[in-house]
């Protein structure tokens, strides 16, 4: 299969997931994780109707993204990797929507350059379900009062939750925890699953699925 090919199934599969969840046509959206991939690879992809990518890393997104976005002026590129505070401006800069804030080192810097640039990339809080010590993400139990911080002291609006469930568990439990978190913040997105769970995240309420090599092939 191309990579066009793989991505109809996807979407397909996506499709039937929101029907199975009794959830509205096209409510979730499908984020395509391009990360190791050069831009000849994911330009099939963009001129197959995909707009919204994902990217783990700042460096390797500036080598590849500047001159795709000038290419298509309506893609929305996506920050899922862990983000260091001396890439915040570089991250403000390149990205439209930055999931892994994760603690206010971080938010302190992106509230910083979102000032300084005048650019503001929407914000999701990642949460490290797990408790994994080697995964970014604030702890469940300090997410609320962490959202909180961002919009009260830094004027930060946050739009949603994200998670990375660990890879050895059933992610289901993992997700209904980002969901239940995300209603008592009074959020409404939630940004969850992958290639091999992303019908299961659809099915607890995720509004966005990162899918990478379900799409591009193995990394
Ligand atoms: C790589 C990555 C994905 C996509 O993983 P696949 O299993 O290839 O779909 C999703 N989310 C994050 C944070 C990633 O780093």
């Amino acid at each position: 299969m191309t990579s066009e090919e793989r991505l109809q199934d996807v979407l397909a599969r996506i499709g039937d997931a929101e029907r199975r969840a009794k959830r509205q046509p096209q409510s979730v959206t499908l984020v395509a994780v391009s990360k190791t991939f050069d831009a000849d690879t994911i330009r099939p992809v963009i001129a197959a109707g995909q707009r919204v990518f994902g990217e783990n890393r700042v460096q390797e997104s500036q080598g590849k993204w500047p001159a795709l976005k000038e290419e298509f002026a309506d893609l929305e590129l996506r920050l899922i990797g862990p983000l260091q505070s001396n890439k915040a401006a570089d991250a403000v800069a390149l990205f439209d929507v930055i999931e892994t804030v994760d603690r206010e080192k971080i938010a302190r810097a992106l509230a910083d350059e979102m000032q300084t640039q005048g650019r503001q990339p929407r914000l999701y809080v990642q949460v490290n379900t797990g408790l994994e010590p080697q995964k970014a993400g604030i702890a469940p139990r300090e997410t609320a009062a962490f959202v909180e911080f961002c919009r009260d002291k830094l004027g930060l609006s946050i739009e949603g939750l994200m998670c990375i469930p660990p890879a050895d568990e059933n992610p289901g439990p993992h997700f209904a925890l980002l969901a239940t978190l995300a209603e008592q913040c009074g959020l409404q997105k939630l940004s969850m699953g992958m290639s091999g769970d992303f019908e299961t995240a659809i099915e607890f309420g995720a509004t966005s699925v990162r899918v990478g090599s379900a799409i591009f092939g193995n990394r």
